[in-house]
């Protein structure tokens, strides 16, 4: 197995935790069935197998090699949306709750990575949002609301202090956050799925579902080349879901987002980029970059509708970073890539049973690193102790959202964004 079964990204090429599962090629009977291995899935069956539930995985390609192996790497402690835009959809309490659970995920993730060992690092601890330069709202505010509504401590930064660790005129203020870290997104998913594996789920790669169907109590699923009954589905495969089942097909639009990675740059990153953190801005499809440990810079940014060629990402991407860092005029894109997130209708998270015995968890746009351990922590009490604090995620529902058909409106709103943000009049908090 190499690092050709997966899309030419620099994860793929710098992959230290591979292990290769087989392809499911007879029938299983097995209790919890879950389809989809990125991070929501290895999340939910390692949760599972920590507790001793009798689960496997299928996965249509490679662990990992959806989004959850082609990411920026942030795991934030944040919301979809931010959490002012939470406060107004479920009001103060709810917002309280939810954020507790997304710092629940970023704070397990950690462990997990701890505990297994996971050669997913060098973790860079510590995250800049910078408010773009023109903006009459600063960030203090915002410092100021995370303190006294959610006990989240942000530290403000004028812009002075900016434009000492950043060499670019693009920001007015930023907020630094402690609790936000980076990590090799790839890696991380295979050592979860390493570790699932050596506390004895069963992992199957190359095994397509093809086709679901309940028979009461006890659903059956056809793959390319086997059948698997069991007790329970837990459906987690993003933005690559294409049809499988229709409901969570019907409620996510697909859009595409994507990174590149500039040569090693020695003292020219050191110039532009002072501080060892990840950076991103309050853009709607924000920019957000990192120095990797061997003075290459990570980008990733912009959302579009369709996928596009790795040098048609290179360029949009480079000339992304340049209207920031000009100094990198000449840098040397290594690799760029794209991946797919699902959005619902209303941009949140949902986690929830279908019908009884089918459990998805998707939504979880450009926020998924936290989450998704979140996800597997409820989904997986949800089965063992029917625990119901999965339900806070399913108020939001499954409203159609148009499947395909709705990258159309979302591109749209994209580029109504990206105008808003060249003449000044649109920025999201
Ligand atoms: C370019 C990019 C940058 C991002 N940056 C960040 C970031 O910095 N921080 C952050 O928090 N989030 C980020 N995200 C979002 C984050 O990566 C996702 O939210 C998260 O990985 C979602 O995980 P998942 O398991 O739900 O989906 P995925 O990782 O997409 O996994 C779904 C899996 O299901 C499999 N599958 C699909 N259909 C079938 C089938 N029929 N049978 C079997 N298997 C199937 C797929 O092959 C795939 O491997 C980014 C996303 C992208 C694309």
């Amino acid at each position: 197995m190499s690092a050709e079964d997966y899309p030419d990204t620099f994860y793929a090429r710098t992959l230290r935790e591979r292990r290769a599962y087989p392809s499911l090629e007879e029938d299983l009977d097995i209790e919890t069935l879950v389809i989809g291995g990125g991070l929501a899935g290895c999340a939910t069956a390692l949760d599972l197998a920590e507790h001793g539930h009798s689960v496997a995985l299928v996965e249509a390609r490679r662990i990992g090699w959806g989004a959850s192996g082609r990411n920026g790497g942030f795991v934030s402690d944040g919301f979809p949306g931010g959490y002012p835009a939470l406060v107004d959809r479920v009001g103060l309490e709810r917002a309280r709750e939810l954020h507790k659970l997304a710092r629940l995920g970023n704070l397990l993730l950690r462990e997990r990575i701890e505990r297994y060992n996971i050669a997913c690092g060098p973790v860079q601890d510590g995250a800049l949002r910078c408010n773009m330069a023109g903006q009459s709202k600063s960030l203090a505010e915002f410092c100021d609301f995370m303190a006294r509504n959610f006990d989240a401590h942000y530290t403000h930064w004028r812009r002075e202090r900016v434009n000492e660790a950043l060499s670019t005129d693009r920001y007015a203020d930023a907020l630094f956050n402690p609790h936000t870290y980076a990590v090799q997104p790839l890696d991380l998913t295979c050592g979860l799925a390493r570790a699932c594996s050596d506390k004895g789920a069963t992992l199957f790669e190359d095994t397509p579902v093809i086709s679901l169907t309940s028979y009461g109590d006890r659903k059956e699923v056809r793959t390319a080349r086997g059948r698997i009954r069991a007790d329970r589905l837990v459906i987690t495969c993003g933005g690559y879901v294409n049809g499988l089942q229709k409901t969570i097909s019907d409620a996510t639009v697909p859009i595409a987002t994507f990174v590149m990675v500039t040569e090693p740059l020695g003292e020219r990153l050191k110039k532009a980029i002072r501080v060892p953190y990840a950076i991103s801005d309050i853009k709607v499809a924000t920019n957000y970059y990192r120095p990797l440990a061997d003075t290459r810079l990570l980008w990733g940014g912009r959302v579009l509708a369709w996928e596009r060629s790795p040098a048609d990402v290179a360029r949009l991407l480079k000339r992304d970073m340049v209207s920031f860092y000009p100094d990198l005029s000449e840098a040397r894109i290594e690799v760029a890539w794209g991946g797919m997130m699902p959005f619902t209708r209303h941009k949140l998270p949902v986690i929830g049973e279908i019908e009884p015995g089918i459990w998805f968890a998707t939504g979880f746009g450009g926020l998924g690193l936290a989450l998704t351990t979140t996800a597997g922590r409820l989904i997986s009490g949800a089965i063992r102790e029917a625990d119901c604090t999965w339900r806070l995620f399913a108020e939001f529902g499954l409203p159609y959202a148009g499947g395909k058909l709705g990258k159309i409106p979302a591109q749209l709103v994209y580029w109504r964004h990206q105008l808003g943000a060249k003449f000044g009049f649109s920025q999201s908090a």
